[in-house]
């Protein structure tokens, strides 16, 4: 991406430094705590996340401190590097989706906040959240959160560097706000209420987070950003490195497909393509798709 000329967006909120949430040796038992709290909500939707819950919970069991990110207790200060990515990649998101909104008569497209923070945070509406869940987004107060240091994570532990694999990251919790502020969240909840197993539970979950993958490959398809060679494919190595499959191989060297909670790499692969190629959210519609 070359983002030089571009502007940065109003509705970021610096919220690093304010210090809360960390935690030194003895919150070990505290934060894996919390990261199953937040690991088990994932069932009922509560918060949505990138798909790491998985991997949050084996980092933590392999070395309590690391909080999941690589990132050493004693270097915390404020890393700056990816401001500008965020802010732009967000005011990119706000002129997308303004546009489609304007488009498919969904009237004014309320811009989310986005919460920048370092090791944790407590949310307005989804309670503490450890940087070890990922990046999310709270349906409860619209807003998404993000700890950038899962960007250095991203590159060194799944594979997956680049701008623009950061921009997929960022693009799909937007998707998440749109599919809270058009309802579509709500009804997955209810449809998840009424679901007779957890098997069938997880599979709404499994569509609901493939849209917020084709969301953000509509915005990679409309951005006025300009892009590099190689760009798209950052985001895909992204959507690939997080699957399902791909993260339970990883972390428990077996794949139990009835607890998918995000799609395989192959399907949110496929639906941020999707997203890209028609740039056009009806082209989105995971909830009845056949084939995911
Ligand atoms: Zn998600």
């Amino acid at each position: 991406m070359r983002l030089d000329d571009f502007g940065q967006s109003d509705n970021i909120r610096d919220r690093r430094g304010e210090g809360g949430a960390r935690m030194g040796g003895g919150g070990a038992g505290l934060l894996f705590l919390l990261v199953r709290l937040v690991a088990s909500r994932f069932g009922i939707g509560g918060v949505v996340v990138l798909g790491l819950g998985f991997f949050a919970l084996s980092a933590i069991g392999i070395n309590p401190l690391s909080m999941g990110t690589s990132a050493p207790q004693a270097s915390r200060s404020i890393d700056r590097s990816y401001d500008q990515l965020v802010g732009a990649v967000l005011l990119s998101t706000e002129q997308t989706f303004s546009e489609v909104f304007r488009e498919e008569g969904l009237g004014d497209y309320p811009e989310p906040t986005l919460n920048l923070f370092s090791g944790g945070v407590n949310t307005r509406g989804c309670g503490f959240a450890s940087s070890a869940v990922g990046p999310f987004y709270c349906p409860a107060d619209r807003e998404v959160y993000l700890d950038t240091s899962f960007f250095d994570e991203l590159s060194r532990r799944f594979g997956a560097p680049g701008d623009f694999a950061q921009a997929y990251v960022i693009a799909h919790e937007v998707g998440h706000h749109i599919q809270t502020v058009t309802g579509i969240s709500q009804q997955v909840r209810q449809l998840q209420a009424r679901a007779g197993s957890e098997a069938e539970s997880n599979a709404y979950l499994v569509r609901l987070e493939l849209m917020a993958d084709c969301l953000a490959g509509v915005w990679a398809g409309r951005t006025e950003i300009p892009l590099d060679p190689g760009d798209i494919e950052e985001a895909l190595r992204a959507a690939s490195a997080i699957g399902d499959d791909t993260l339970q191989r990883k972390a428990q060297g077996r794949v139990v497909p009835d607890s998918f909670t995000h799609g395989t790499s192959e399907q949110r692969q496929r639906w941020f393509t999707i997203g890209y190629q028609a740039k056009d959210i009806s082209a989105c519609d995971t909830m009845s798709a056949e084939r995911l």
